[in-house]
C-alpha cells in the first residue's frame, strides 16, 4: 500500500491533512509528508483533493 502525491499537481492548500483522520499527513514548509505507518489506506485524502494530487493505492 502507498500513498503517492504528485509534486507537480499539489498546490499545498492542506485540505488534505485536514480531513485525514489518523493524522498520517503533514504539510512541511512546501511538502506533504506521510506517515505510512499509522495510515490506514481509508482513501479520503485521494478523494477530497481538488486537484487529484493523491493516488491512493491498497
Ligand atoms: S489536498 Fe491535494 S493540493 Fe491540497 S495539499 Fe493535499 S495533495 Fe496538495
Ligand atoms: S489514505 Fe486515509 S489515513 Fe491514509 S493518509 Fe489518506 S486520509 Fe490519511
Amino acid at each position: 500500500m502507498s500513498v503517492n502525491i504528485n509534486r507537480y499537481k499539489c498546490g499545498y492548500c492542506g485540505a488534505c491533512v485536514g480531513v485525514c483522520p489518523k493524522g498520517a499527513l503533514e504539510l512541511v514548509e512546501t511538502w506533504i509528508e506521510v506517515d505510512e505507518s499509522i495510515c490506514i489506506v481509508c482513501g479520503i485524502c485521494d478523494r477530497i483533493c481538488p486537484v487529484g494530487a493523491i493516488e491512493v493505492m491498497k
